[in-house]
């Protein structure tokens, strides 16, 4: 018994190491990710609930590791955030959805917004709101082709330089989205302090939306409490016919997930607004 006891440490050091190198591995990784030309973006669409057109999508990174494959940014931006480098892949993020922007002639400015997550370490860095606007200019995209997802955390309570950079960016013509509502530590207090565009119900609820009917009774309340505060409300992570049906009774306002469309490559994105646009 002892024995074992003492293997089961030895395995549980050995597995810990295994994470730890992983995780230095990634983050020397990411110093050379950018200028090796090994991130992309996908677009995932934001549809019309009640019409299905298509009113913008959202920018997701992507990260082909030359040894590792494929990493999700689920793994890699908590390692970003923890060294900084956030700051220069977010900016990367940013000039990116400009640069794809000014190739795409079917994204006209006024028709869509592309959504682009920030995390709430660029959010806290003095120089955000600057970087931002000279990126978009120097690509002269109008800020009404762009809008910002956040996420609430314990850490934006009483954040006041946070709340000044939200009011700046949208005084510059930006709209903000916060993202995964409801999973935060202050999602009531923070709607209190912020007056954003959009909200998005984090996928935890919409799965269990058709399950029971508590889960239906609170997507319902989120999206009468986002419409009487003037919010949009974007449901994230709509998979099935029946929580798109129900979604339209709750009068909710757009969806995403993957039963409309996946994250898409730039070029299958353009090819679906086409799609759109033709049929
Ligand atoms: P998020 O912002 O909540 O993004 C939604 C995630 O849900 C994406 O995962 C998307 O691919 C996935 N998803 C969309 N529809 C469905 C669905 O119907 N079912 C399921 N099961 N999943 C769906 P992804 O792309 O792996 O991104 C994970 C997270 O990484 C994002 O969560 C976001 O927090 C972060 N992230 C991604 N790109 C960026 C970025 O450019 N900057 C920052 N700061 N964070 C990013
Ligand atoms: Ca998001
Ligand atoms: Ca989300
Ligand atoms: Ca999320």
């Amino acid at each position: 018994v002892k024995t074992g006891g003492r293997n089961n440490y030895r395995f549980f050091e050995a597995s810990m190491n295994a994470a730890a190198r992983r995780a230095i591995e990634i983050q020397r990784g990411l110093a050379v990710a950018v200028t090796n030309g090994e991130l992309f973006l996908q677009y995932q669409p934001k549809f019309d609930c009640g019409s299905g057109s298509i009113l913008g999508a959202e920018a997701l990174i992507r990260w082909r590791h030359p040894a590792l494959g494929l990493v999700s940014p689920a793994e890699f931006i908590p390692i970003a955030e923890r060294s900084g480098q956030i700051i220069t892949v977010g900016q990367w993020v940013i000039e990116e959805v400009c640069r794809n922007l000014r190739s795409w002639d079917a994204v006209r400015p006024g028709a869509m917004r592309i959504a682009i997550n920030l995390s709430q370490i660029q959010l806290r860095s003095p120089q955000v709101v600057e970087d931002i606007l000279a990126i978009t200019e120097r690509h002269g995209v109008p800020p009404a082709m762009l809008m910002f997802e956040i996420t609430e955390t314990v850490a934006m309570q009483n954040a006041e330089e946070t709340r000044r950079a939200i009011d700046r960016l949208q005084q510059a013509g930006f709209e903000m989205a916060i993202d995964d509502f409801g999973t935060g530590y202050s999602s009531l207090s923070y709607l209190q302090e912020f007056g954003v565009q959009q909200m998005k119900v984090d996928r935890s609820f919409i799965a269990k939306l058709t399950e029971t009917a508590k889960g239906g009774a609170i997507v319902a309340a989120i999206i009468r409490l986002a419409h009487s505060l003037g919010m949009e409300v974007v449901a994230e992570g709509v998979e099935t016919e029946a929580q798109l049906a129900l979604l339209k009774e709750l009068k909710c306002d757009q969806t995403q997930g993957y039963l409309l469309a996946r994250p898409l490559n730039g070029a299958d994105f353009v090819a679906l607004l086409d799609r759109h646009a033709a049929g």
